[in-house]
């Protein structure tokens, strides 16, 4: 054993630190098609105070040191891209309080989406959270450090929006609580009416701290829920519908799909529309509304509903979505990568006839898929392509598409969402340069040595 090795293993115990090839291998990479490179170490803590000593070991030695969730992301987040130290948080799983009526919860910087959404079905059934179609395994403090967006997102904003409180093990080894927590025994607002230090930390991909508990807020989960699906050819039409949708406030979330198979789906737009209701008077009320609200497309012939048959009501309704990876053929060895910015609706035309003509200049399988972000302030749009892992120049056709999303992305006046390291730098080019200094000023005194995730959001 090295000398790190040795005083990891004094921290965590032998069992959960490794420096050997076999962890390192699989610790390289993440699902997507990002270059590897390998960890020296990982290590699996199981409390705050490990994490605290790693992190001190780290800046004493001068080592990288990188948080890791379920690796779920896709665009290198967790690649050690400076070898060093792997952080993986999956022993700290804990769910540690829910407050049922003023609905909100305290988890653990492990914690999943699918043990606190299997946590809360069982134990609290009027409450939800927002839930993104990432596997269950991916964990809630890393999809608000991504500012993931869920099932909640349309009403509520970006999944870091429903942030009620953070604990943060800073590169210093401090622990710091961010948010009422950080004044009363109460987690329940990450900043107002203070000044909100949340930033600091949520979208840094884990270089300004690591996440060690997080509050959220929880939502009304209905008895009942529902979707309708409204396809029109008019891409141009988008935004206004989904104006109109928006407007009724009787929806949970809007989901755009745009694809070329099967064939009926080639060239058409289809609108998931998805609603609750606790009776059935309340979920033909929202039908009624969600209807009359595109009833003028409708009129002019401009789309339409479809029905929804008992078959495919399942597969939609699933939460997280499977469908969104089923399109890569994952068992014989397909992938899919998908990226794409956070942008405006009314760029939707725009989004979708890129995707289509990179489709078809790289010879790929795609998906497009639209999610609607606080009543059409503006959307996520994934631009996602499918390859096989077995044929290398598939994949590298894949890379170029999506280099090319990202130029295309940051001129159509989007934001890059989970950026990769060059998106990173990309945007960091096109950012104000006042805001850039400002970033770098932040990340010099929150971060002296670099050892947080370096690679990441570094400004040069
Ligand atoms: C099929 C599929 C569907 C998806 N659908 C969605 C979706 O609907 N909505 C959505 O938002 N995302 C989606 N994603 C993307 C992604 O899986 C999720 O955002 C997921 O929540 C990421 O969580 P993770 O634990 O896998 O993060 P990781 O990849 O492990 O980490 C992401 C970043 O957070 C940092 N980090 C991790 N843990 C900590 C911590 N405790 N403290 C500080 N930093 C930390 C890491 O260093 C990294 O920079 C999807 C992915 C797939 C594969």
């Amino acid at each position: 054993m090295s000398d790190i090795t040795q005083s990891l293993a004094e921290i965590v115990g032998e069992s959960y630190v490794s420096d050997q090839p076999e962890e390192a291998y699989f610790y390289a990479r993440d699902p997507g098609l990002m270059p590897t490179h390998e960890p020296d170490y990982v290590v699996i803590p199981k409390t705050v105070e490990e994490i605290q000593k790693i992190v001190r070991l780290a800046n004493r030695e001068k080592i990288p040191i990188v948080p890791m969730g379920a690796g779920m992301a896709l665009t290198g987040l967790v690649i050690p891209l400076k070898g060093g130290i792997v952080v993986d948080m999956k022993r700290m799983t804990g769910i540690i309080e829910v407050n049922e009526n003023a609905r909100l919860v305290i988890v653990e910087g492990g914690t999943s989406q699918g043990l606190l959404k299997s946590h809360l079905e069982k134990n609290y059934p009027k409450l939800r959270h927002s839930i993104p179609d990432s596997p269950a395994t991916a964990t809630i403090a890393a999809n608000v450090m991504i500012h993931g967006q869920g099932r909640l997102s349309q009403q509520y904003g970006f999944n870091s929006d429903m942030v009620a409180g953070l604990e943060v093990v800073l590169a210093s080894g401090e622990v710091c609580k961010i948010g009422s927590n950080s004044i009363s025994p109460d987690w329940f607002s990450k900043g107002a009416p203070m000044p909100d230090l949340s930033g600091l930390f949520l979208g840094w991909f884990g270089a300004t701290g690591i996440i060690t508990k997080v509050a959220l807020k929880l939502y009304p989960r209905k008895k009942m829920r529902d979707v309708e699906l409204f396809i029109t050819d008019r891409e141009d039409l988008i935004q206004d519908m989904v104006f109109e949708l928006t407007h009724t406030e009787m929806v949970e979330d809007i989901n755009i799909f745009t694809q070329p198979l099967p064939m009926i789906f080639k060239d058409n737009h289809h609108m998931a529309i998805f609603f609750t209701g606790d009776t059935d008077t309340e979920l033909e009320f929202k039908r009624k509304m969600i209807w009359d609200s595109l009833d003028r497309f409708i009129r002019s012939k401009d789309g339409g509903f479809m029905g929804v048959s008992p078959a495919m009501k399942p597969t939609l309704l699933e939460m997280p979505q499977r469908s969104v990876s089923r399109f890569a053929d994952v068992n014989k060895g397909g992938g899919f990568e998908y990226s794409g910015p956070i942008i405006l609706v009314e760029k939707y035309p725009e989004c979708a006839r890129k995707i289509k003509e990179l489709a078809e200049k790289y010879e790929l399988g795609y998906s497009g898929m639209a999610r609607i972000i606080g009543r059409g302030h503006c959307m996520m749009f994934g631009f996602a392509f499918t390859f096989n892992r077995a044929d290398p120049d598939m994949m590298d056709r894949t890379r170029k598409a999506l280099h090319e999303v990202s130029e295309f992305s940051l001129k159509a006046g989007g934001v890059f969402w989970k950026a990769t390291a060059d998106e990173q730098r990309m945007a960091l080019d096109k950012m104000d340069p006042n805001t850039r200094a400002l970033m770098g000023m932040i990340k010099k005194n929150i971060d002296p040595n670099g050892i947080m995730n370096p690679g990441n959001w570094e400004v040069k």
